[in-house]
């Protein structure tokens, strides 16, 4: 099984017409490979298979076909390089049968994807980690669905440096497994991305989130609750009116919402990303990178970005009392953020000496296990 590492990339860079071409050209060398015994299919997107007789090493078999498909592509006058991830499995070693043959193979390339590995050759102790993701998802899936409990939000409080109160929270989702007890969400968002499966999470987050902003304001406690959002509900419209609808139930205002999206999930599509945002915006609701100084933006997007706010990783906070550098680049960080009027959050703040180095610097808000887990 073969798949473009990618390709999304080459679509939003170049137009699909041109990711199009690029396909109907793979499937080209594919074809001219045909021989006896020999079959190349695409099953779908960006897969394809390629069913071949091997007769010793199927090492030269794969080098060969990866030689022939990374050669550059020429669309509409452009010059474009394909890698591929690569999924093998052989018969009669691995599967005696086409369908589970397919299976395996399938099974070895997932591997190869999530690692981004050129090639994987399939191996029985991949299966029990692969049932494990899958039952895991189905199980998320059902959480979701039911809600029976499984999912819970927690929000843990950015505190104001200038007035040391808790008005603004984080959500953070979490997850108790009926059988496996916690289960992280490092482990399971990615999961849910890969599989198609965040954007029902996320409408239950938003739905959880806003239900809890209605009733602190009937308790006349009144709360901005930040969301994180991946960049697949970014090429989303319809989570705009899903919240909206929420927002009307329950009487809640767009301003007491704000949406945390990493830096590098924007830069990923970052004309796309801003496009959405700038509408979340216009509608009131606050915006905030998330993870800042570890995703590679471009400091002049950067300015034409329609955030409120910038959250500085726990990378750079962790090392802030041994290291005097890493106080100047936390000074940068924050410089930037004031001449672009973007108000600073400095997360996973752990001691009370990082709590003074950052009020100091003129720190806007600090979250973290220091005040509340
Ligand atoms: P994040 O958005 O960077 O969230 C902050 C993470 O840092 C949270 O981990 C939080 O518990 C942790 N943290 C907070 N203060 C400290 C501290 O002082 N020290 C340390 N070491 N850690 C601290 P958590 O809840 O495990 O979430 C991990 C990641 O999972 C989040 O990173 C976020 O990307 C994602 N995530 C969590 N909840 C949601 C959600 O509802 N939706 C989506 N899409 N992603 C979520
Ligand atoms: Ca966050
Ligand atoms: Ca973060």
């Amino acid at each position: 099984c073969l798949n473009i590492l990618d390709f999304r990339t080459v679509n939003d860079t170049f137009g699909h017409h041109v990711g199009d071409a690029c396909l109907r050209q793979v499937s080209e060398r594919l074809q001219a490979l045909q021989g006896e015994n020999r079959l190349a299919a695409r099953l779908g997107g960006d897969e394809f298979l390629v069913v071949a007789p091997h007769h010793g090493a199927i090492e030269a078999e794969t080098d060969t076909l990866r030689a022939l498909l990374e050669q550059p592509y020429s669309s509409h006058e452009l010059d474009i390089t394909l890698r591929f991830s690569m999924g093998v499995a052989a018969s009669p070693q691995d599967a005696g049968n086409a369908s589970a043959l397919i299976q395996k193979a399938g099974i070895a390339l997932d591997l190869a994807r999530r690692e981004t590995k050129g090639i994987v050759f399939y191996e029985r102790k991949m299966e029990e980690a692969h049932l494990k993701r899958l039952s895991l998802l189905a199980d998320l899936k059902a959480a979701i669905n039911a809600n029976d409990g499984q999912l819970k939000m927690y929000y843990q409080p950015k505190i104001c440096a200038r007035t040391l109160t808790a008005t603004r929270f984080e959500a953070l989702i979490r997850w108790i497994h009926p059988h496996h007890g916690f289960v992280a969400p490092d482990m399971f968002i990615p999961l849910a991305e890969q599989a198609g499966l965040i954007n029902s999470l996320t409408e239950w987050v938003v739905a959880a989130v806003i239900r809890q902003l209605g009733e602190w304001q009937q308790q006349d406690f009144h709360a901005q609750v930040a969301v994180n959002l991946s960049a697949q509900d970014l090429s989303r419209e319809h989570l705009l009116e899903h919240i909206n609808t929420l927002l009307q139930r329950h009487e809640v205002k767009p301003e007491s919402i704000s949406f945390e999206i990493t830096e590098s999930e924007i830069m990923r599509d970052a004309r796309a990303a801003i496009q959405l945002l700038e509408k979340f915006r216009a509608q009131g609701f606050h915006l905030a990178i998330d993870d800042f100084g570890t995703g590679y933006s471009s400091l002049s997007q950067l300015k034409n970005m329609p955030v409120t706010e910038l959250k500085i990783d726990r990378s750079f906070i962790r090392d802030l009392e041994q290291d005097p550098e890493s106080i100047l680049v936390l000074e940068s960080i924050i410089g930037l953020a004031q001449n672009l009027k973007l108000e600073i959050v400095a997360e996973g703040i752990e001691t009370e000496q990082q709590v003074a180095i950052l009020e100091q610097r003129g720190c806007d808000f600090i979250q973290g296990f220091y005040f509340a887990r």
